[in-house]
């Protein structure tokens, strides 16, 4: 990975962009530079065949000036502590920036899970807990699931830790099970959130989304559940989706139920019957209203921004466009509503399920989305008036309000 793509060194960057705009003070900028805790630990898990093997696993306590670190667990063959670092720095912004009591942290283990049995799986997901279950706790640290983990992963690692302190603790993890102290509307709150988000940008922008085009890269949680809650909730016509193995596009729009049942039987979107085939670069550069790239990593950078097209571009993913990129998409116009922002309805209604855990009393769903349609509106446009007050892009604004409420807790304990 070249520097410039490592997503830690970008992280770094986009907060020296801020600490500027912020005029932070040195120490207080170079504490929020780096994690303020990590662990690197080696997981023996006895294979089906009777061999052991030693995982290599990470977990990044990035900031906890505002609580308890908070902050998903990734199982990826290609993961990284640089990558898992950028995912903590995220997520601190993240709480911040929708004002949750929380910081941020992030896990990750070096693992193909496509290859293990669900009994290595088990075994590795309580042997993670068995290796950091002394270092997090409902006040002290909270993983979820990411890339590769599940609701079953939390309640395997709930049990884990459960047996670890010998006593009920459902608020240790979120993301768990329904049965187990989830909380409802957990399942589509990332994508829900930032249709919340698209909604408010629209109506800063004075457009009408009713009938107005879309295009989503990516059809995993967030990008299936885009296209269902786009089309319910604000009228979009979704006329391109897309997955790993490529993307198809329809002028005249594509039915989410039909697209699903197509990639039900043959695990992908491409070869959707009427549809046109297109790459996943040509998906980004359609010319539609509001685009939701909902995959990976640097995919908007110096090599395309100039030739995307649309009004808004909603970051579901992580970290989808480069600071080369966001430059141009703001000289262009464009409207981006930065990841941190745009993605954050899954941490808010994972802090919701903390909460109903805490008081053992649970929430009907409409509750939980008016809730965070609350919190996602507020957190909006208090970017949006950063974003204008200090004249940068909306990524520099999320950055301001998050960085400056992080800083101010960091300054009130005395630390800086
Ligand atoms: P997922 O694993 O469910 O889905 C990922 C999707 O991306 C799949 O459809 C996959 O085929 C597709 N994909 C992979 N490589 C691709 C490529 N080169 N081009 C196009 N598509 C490709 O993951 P998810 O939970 O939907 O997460 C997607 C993004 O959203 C990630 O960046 C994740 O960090 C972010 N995110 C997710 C959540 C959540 O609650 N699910 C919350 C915050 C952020």
């Amino acid at each position: 990975m070249s520097t410039s793509h490592n997503p830690f060194s970008i992280a770094q960057r986009q907060l020296d962009e801020a600490a500027q705009v912020l005029k932070l003070e040195p120490a207080v900028h170079e504490f929020l530079r780096w994690p303020m805790r990590e662990f690197h630990v080696r997981i023996p898990v006895r294979m089906d065949d009777g061999s052991v093997r030693v995982f290599e696993g990470f977990r990044v306590q990035y900031n906890n000036a505002r609580g308890p670190t908070k902050g998903g667990i990734r199982f990826h063959p290609e993961e990284t502590f640089d990558t898992v670092r950028a995912l903590a720095a995220w997520m601190t912004w993240k709480t911040a920036v929708m004002d949750l009591p929380l910081g941020g942290g992030k896990g990750g283990v070096v693992c193909n899970p496509k290859e293990m049995s669900l009994g290595e799986l088990e075994r590795l997901s309580r042997g993670y807990i068995r290796a950091l279950g002394h270092y997090i706790g409902p006040n002290v640290d909270v993983p979820a699931p990411d890339v590769y983990t599940n609701p079953q992963v939390m309640a395997w690692m709930l049990d884990e830790y459960e047996k670890m302190v010998g006593e009920s603790a459902p608020g240790v993890i979120t993301g768990k099970p329904l049965s187990l102290g989830g909380s409802a509307g957990r399942g589509d709150a990332t994508a829900r959130g930032g249709v919340y988000t698209i909604r408010e940008a629209a109506k800063v922008l004075g457009l009408e989304l009713k009938g107005a085009t879309c295009a989503i890269q990516g059809y995993g949680n967030a990008g299936q559940f885009a296209h269902k809650l786009g089309a319910e909730l604000l009228g979009l016509k979704v006329v391109a989706v897309s997955d790993s193995k490529g993307g198809v596009y329809s002028p005249e729009g594509l039915d989410y139920e039909a697209v699903m049942a197509h990639k039900r039987e043959t695990g992908s979107v491409v070869g959707f019957p009427g549809a046109q085939s297109i790459t996943n670069e040509e998906l980004l550069e359609l010319d539609v209203v509001v685009l939701i790239p909902a995959a990976l990593e640097n995919q908007i950078g110096e090599w395309n921004a100039d030739k995307i097209k649309a009004k808004i571009v909603a970051e579901l993913a992580n970290g989808p466009t480069t600071p080369e990129g966001d430059e141009i998409l703001h000289e262009r116009g464009v409207y981006v509503i930065p990841d941190f922002l745009c993605n954050a309805g899954g941490v808010t209604v994972s802090y919701f399920e903390q909460v109903q855990n805490a008081y053992n009393y649970y929430w009907p769903e409409e509750m939980v989305h008016e809730r965070l349609d609350q919190k996602m509106t507020t957190a909006f446009h208090a970017v949006h008036e950063a974003a204008q007050k200090h004249k940068v892009h909306n990524r520099l604004g999320a950055y301001v309000v998050a960085v400056s409420r992080v800083a101010e807790a960091m300054k009130l304990r005395g630390w800086v």
